[in-house]
């Protein structure tokens, strides 16, 4: 637990797990290190009999700018394997498509899976990737300077890994989202339901911890069953079906830019990104 390089776990109130990312200097940007990480202390929080609820935090002034794009070309053969993937580094689309089942779409609905509440506690800005850590989580607390946005249909792909934004948005907003890239505001994700509670900065943590106690109070299996029921109820609307759906247009998309530029995304985009920032 102590070798952790990306991530730190603590237990700060009565029967609270908490999660921080911890590469700050980087805007907690995702590499596939952070991610075998920070599944690892999922899995202590969640194996803690002691531990009724969840919190994942983040160091500095942004919560995550997704993923980390300086590098690409990381070595799965140095981390576990956590789902039933292979062939990594196969060519084509195999190896590519292997990666982000595994790195994101797989670690991102285990947490989902996960049978304690979680509460993301959300600071600054959320980009892309960034939500794939945010939304897997029961409940958000944000504070009120915080924007999500997922900006990479500018890059030729329908959105982030993790293609659950009509669920967690509503469609109108989702669209809205993806077709202009621009980054929504924490009281405009308070209104579509995006997240539970906006808070001033500086109570954010307290605001949170508050929260997070009040539910450990509650019984475990209580909170399990309850979980399950909405999350049962949120795979009734298709969310898994729709889910993966998304991920094979996410990886035509991918082999669309590989074939016309060589790269998986359009690399016009960050022009594009640049020119309305
Ligand atoms: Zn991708």
């Amino acid at each position: 637990m102590s070798d952790w390089e990306h991530i730190r776990y603590d237990t700060p109130a009565e029967r609270v797990g908490r999660i921080t990312l911890a590469r700050s200097e980087a805007a907690n940007a995702q590499n596939y290190l952070m991610l075998t990480e920070l599944n690892e202390a999922f899995d202590v929080a969640a194996r803690d009999d002691d531990v009724r609820c969840i919190v994942l935090a983040a160091d500095g002034k942004h919560f995550s700018s997704g993923h980390d794009l300086a590098e690409t070309d990381q070595d799965m053969a140095a981390l576990p394997t956590i789902g039933t993937q292979c062939h990594f580094d196969a060519d084509g689309a195999e190896g590519y498509m292997a990666r982000e089942a595994e790195m994101y779409v797989g670690l991102c609905w285990r947490w989902r899976n996960i049978s304690k509440p979680t509460i993301a506690q959300v600071q600054g800005k959320v980009i892309a990737g960034g939500l794939m850590l945010v939304w897997p989580m029961d409940l958000i607390v944000c504070s009120e300077e915080a924007t999500f946005s997922d900006p990479v249909v500018a890059f030729g792909v329908n959105g982030h890994e993790y293609f659950t934004h009509p669920y967690e948005a509503g469609a109108r907003l989702a669209k809205e989202m993806l077709f202009t890239g621009r980054a929504i505001t924490a009281d405009e994700a308070l209104r579509a339901g995006m997240v539970n509670k906006v808070v001033a900065r500086d109570e954010l943590e307290t605001e949170t911890l508050k929260m997070a106690e009040h539910i450990a109070r509650r019984p475990m299996f209580g909170l399990t069953l309850a979980k399950q029921s909405v999350n049962n109820a949120l795979d009734a609307m298709g969310m898994y079906t729709a889910l993966q759906s998304a991920f094979g247009l996410h990886h035509v998309g991918h082999n669309h830019n590989k074939i016309k530029f060589g790269t998986l995304v359009d690399p016009n985009g960050i022009k594009v990104v640049r020119a309305e920032a």
